[in-house]
């Protein structure tokens, strides 16, 4: 048997260029080695998008297309869906009864969330989707989780909560280690914060070829450059770091050539762009097959949603038996 992987996206929108680069490239490349659960978090997406929950439903095929337009193979992985597995809110419970409400607090993601977001009180279910979050990883006894550095307080915080479940009753699960990829975090088009759904600084996998030029016409360069001969300062460019996160074998030129001033943005945007375009080119493709076949896609879902809903069976009977809540 291979060993499980997990990961997965809030349904909150269309995925971007920093969902590609943070996780969703390791889920590509290792699905033949691990049994790859991808999870559809429409509940997490509820914390923050509650009142809106038609945001959610608009957007649960929109990603599912997304994963498969990158080469995510439904014959390989399992795609299902958040909701419609009541056993992760059943462990949520359970696991909720011993993490402190301080430890949430003090969790750095959901620290700086809060913030950009603006919430000046914290909502139960906000506060505590790391507890969630363990839930999922833990009922299908995932061991590696490929995520954005911003995931890894709530995995330290997963493996915490597993140890101390082993701790107070059996152990159940396995301790699940965080994957992070050679570009942890990539910055949005505004040079400030992550690139995020919720920023409008991102360049979503979808976007024609003009789409993506466009966009990276406005990403943040370094604002001194004013003449193409001026000489730059590529470590706090924007686009310099595109070129580090997606031909990262020319990086090296351009940090020569734009430290010298000896190209000028434009034709560094222009190379950029390109380079991009031909990552999502063969996206398109697979998006258009797909695109052309909604049933099938539904019937991923559906498929998929069983098999992660019968391994999740399993795991609560242990979890009862554990915790010795099993009666009859
Ligand atoms: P939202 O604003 O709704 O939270 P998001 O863009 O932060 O959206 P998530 O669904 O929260 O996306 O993240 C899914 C996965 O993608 C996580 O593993 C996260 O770390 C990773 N990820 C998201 N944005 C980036 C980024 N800019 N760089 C690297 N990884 C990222
Ligand atoms: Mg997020």
């Amino acid at each position: 048997m291979k060993p499980r992987l997990l990961s997965g996206d809030r349904i909150t929108g269309k995925l971007h260029l920093g969902h590609y680069v943070g996780s969703l490239k390791k889920r590509v490349e290792l699905q033949h080695k691990y049994d790859c659960f991808v999870l559809l978090a429409d509940v997490q997406a509820l914390t923050t998008h509650y009142e809106k929950p038609e945001i959610v439903s608009e957007n649960l095929r929109n990603v599912a297309m997304d994963y498969l337009a990158c080469g995510i193979d439904p014959n390989q992985s399992t795609l299902y869906i958040q909701s419609m597995i009541p056993e992760i809110a059943e462990l949520t419970v359970y696991f909720s009864m011993f993490v402190t409400v301080n430890s949430l607090r003090h969790n750095p993601t959901i620290k700086s969330e809060a913030t950009e977001r603006g919430y000046t009180q914290m909502y139960y279910g906000f506060l505590g989707y790391p507890v969630s979050q363990a839930a999922d990883i833990a009922i299908c006894k995932a061991e590696l989780i490929p995520v954005g550095e911003d995931q890894l307080p709530h995995i330290e915080q997963t493996c915490k909560i597993i140890r101390r479940f082993h701790q107070l009753y059996a152990p159940v699960f396995p301790e699940p280690q965080a994957l992070i990829s050679e570009t942890p975090r990539l910055l949005g088009l505004d040079g400030s914060s992550k690139m995020s759904k919720g920023l409008n600084n991102a360049i979503l996998l979808d976007s024609t070829c003009d789409e993506v030029s466009e966009k990276i016409q406005r990403a943040k360069t370094d604002p001194a450059r004013i003449q193409k001969h001026d000489p730059g300062h590529p470590e706090i460019c924007t686009v310099y770091s595109y070129h580090q996160a997606f031909s990262p074998e020319l990086a090296s030129e351009i940090y020569d050539s734009c430290s010298q001033g000896t190209i000028g943005c434009k034709d560094c945007k222009k190379k950029i762009a390109d380079r991009i375009n031909a990552l999502l080119d063969p996206m398109r493709d697979r998006r258009d097959t797909f695109s052309r076949n909604a049933k099938y896609v539904d019937e991923i879902l559906i498929a998929g949603t069983q098999r992660a809903r019968s391994a999740a069976k399993e795991t609560m009977q242990e979890v009862r038996e554990a915790m010795k809540i099993n009666y009859f």
